[in-house]
This record gives C-alpha cells, structure tokens and sequence, in this order.
C-alpha cells in the first residue's frame, strides 16, 4: 500500500516523501480512502498512529480542488483541545503543503496575539486550526465566517469533552453548514463521545485499529 494507492495527489506526495514517510500507518491507510469519498468519520486513534496526516492529507487534497463558494473563512475547520497541539497540526499542514503555494493556514489559539490571529483572517483562510475557548472569542466578535466550510475535524475529541469544551464545540458547529464533512478522532469512542458523534456525523465510518 503507498499513499499514491490511496489518492494523494502528485505535490503532497513529493512532501511527505521529504518527510521521510514511506507507506501509511494503519489509521491513515483506513482513514484517507473514506474521507477522500466525503464520509463522516469516527476514528479511534491514539497519538503516534499518524492520525493527524489521516485527517490533513486528505483535507489538502481536496483544497487542491477550487471553491466555488466566495468569501474569506476557512474550507477546513481542527479544532483540538490544547495551544500546543493545535500549534503542532498548524506545523503539519504547512509542511504536508508546503509544494501548495497557495495554502493560508491560521491557528487561533489563546496566549497568543489577537491582532495577529485577526490580521491573519483578512485574507482567505484554507485550513484554520483552533482551540475551541479562542475561536469562541473571535466568533463573538463576529469575526469568522464558516459559509465556505466544507471539512469539520475534532481531534482528540475524547479530551475536549474532558476539559469541558462541549457547549462551545455546540456552538461552534452550529455555525458551520450542514452540507460540511465531519471527522472525529478520539482515544475511545463509547459513552460521550458516541453521543456527540451521533449529533455531529451522518452515517459516520467507524474505524478502530
Ligand atoms: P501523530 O499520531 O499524528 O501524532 O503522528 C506521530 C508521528 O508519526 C509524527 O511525528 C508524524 O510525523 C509521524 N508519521 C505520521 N505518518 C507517518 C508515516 N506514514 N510514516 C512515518 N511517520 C509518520
């Protein structure tokens, strides 16, 4: 299995062969194929399984293909639990993109600068990562626009709810199309995670490995 076999197009390619990745992880060979066919997903994945390439492959290439829609927000939509792993999935995109020279990634995370994170948003946006605490802060502010979105990840969704996030994750989706895809990572996908899943996914995928 390559990550040809599975529908990354040509310049994603040449960056992750840079990345010294050779064949997909088990989460990415399950994950991409689906996703790349529009599916919702519910993905059990633990850190190092190489969930966030199985989440950011698949949402370049299909930013490879234009908008019709206008406007300036985000096509893709990660919103993760912590600063620091919302920095590390900005860090990736860019890297996974970096033959892209069209990509705009932003990353709206608390402890860093407003003005920055709002100057960022006033030109279009591809892919914006995001705790949900400060992408709350600038929606009040009327700052996001979420008409173009076409892809909503949940990264760590597990622990999101464990810090309390779910009433903001509520909000925030109800900002975002019904036409979008969605996709949700999580270490366990019982209990409440289950539930928000049902409320969130349309006949979701389940991949366990
Ligand atoms: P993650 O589970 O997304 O935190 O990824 C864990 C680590 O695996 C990161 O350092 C990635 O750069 C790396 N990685 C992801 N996919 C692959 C792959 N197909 N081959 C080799 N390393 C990978």
């Amino acid at each position: 299995m390559t990550f040809s076999d599975l529908g990354i197009s040509p310049l994603i390619l040449r960056a992750i062969t840079d990345a010294g990745y050779t064949e997909p992880t088990a989460v990415q060979a399950e994950s991409i194929p689906a996703a790349l066919a529009g599916e919702d997903l519910l993905v059990s994945a633990q850190t190092g399984s190489g969930k966030t390439a199985a989440f950011l492959l698949p949402a370049l290439v299909k930013l490879t293909e234009r908008s019709s829609a206008s406007g300036k927000g985000p096509r893709v939509l990660v919103l993760t639990p912590t600063r620091e792993l919302a920095q590390q999935v900005e860090k990736n995109a860019t890297e996974y993109g970096t033959h892209l020279r069209w990509l705009r990634t932003v990353c709206l995370v608390g402890g860093a600068s407003f003005g920055y994170q709002v100057r960022a948003m006033s030109r279009p946006v591809d892919i914006m990562v995001a705790t949900p605490g400060r992408l709350m802060d600038h929606m009040r502010q009327g700052r996001v626009d979420f008409s173009r979105l076409e892809m909503l990840v949940l990264d760590e969704a597990d622990r999101m709810l464990d810090m309390g996030f779910i009433e903001d994750i509520e909000t925030i989706v109800r900002a975002t199309p019904e036409s979008r895809q969605t996709v949700m990572f999580s270490a366990t996908l019982d209990g409440v995670v289950g539930k928000l899943a049902e409320k969130l996914t349309r006949n979701a995928r389940r991949v366990e490995i």
